[in-house]
């Protein structure tokens, strides 16, 4: 970090104990402004799909339409997969949808988390 020359053991990267958590500090700082967009329109997902569902709503079957008009970003996802009939089940945290042909979308709490 300060380009003093390293001394000590053979794999010691770091100078001083200072240098290492600046060195942390930089990288996580450009890590959150790296992320931090994207990571707002998933939170801002999610809160759209939990209002959508209700509070200690489980599944919840609603016009693809309904989000669109809330301006749900369709772009993002956390991870997805494939069920047994095909379809692309998509994930945004504790929440997953599937998009039907009928634009219609199956809304599901997968988690225990009640939030
Ligand atoms: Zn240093």
């Amino acid at each position: 970090m300060c380009k003093t020359e390293v001394s000590g053991r053979r794999d010691k990267i770091f100078c001083s104990v200072r240098c290492k958590s600046d060195y942390h500090e930089k990288l996580s700082k450009v890590t959150l402004t790296a992320t931090e967009r994207i990571d707002k329109i998933l939170h801002r997902n999610r809160s759209i799909l939990l209002e959508l569902m209700g509070k200690n709503g489980i599944q919840k079957k609603i016009p693809k339409i309904e989000l669109d008009k809330k301006k749900f970003n369709w772009t993002y996802i956390t991870h997805y997969h494939v069920n047994n009939q095909g379809k692309e089940v998509r994930y945004l945290y504790d929440f997953s949808y599937i998009i039907f042909s009928d634009q219609e979308v199956l809304l599901k709490r997968v988690g225990g988390n009640k939030n």
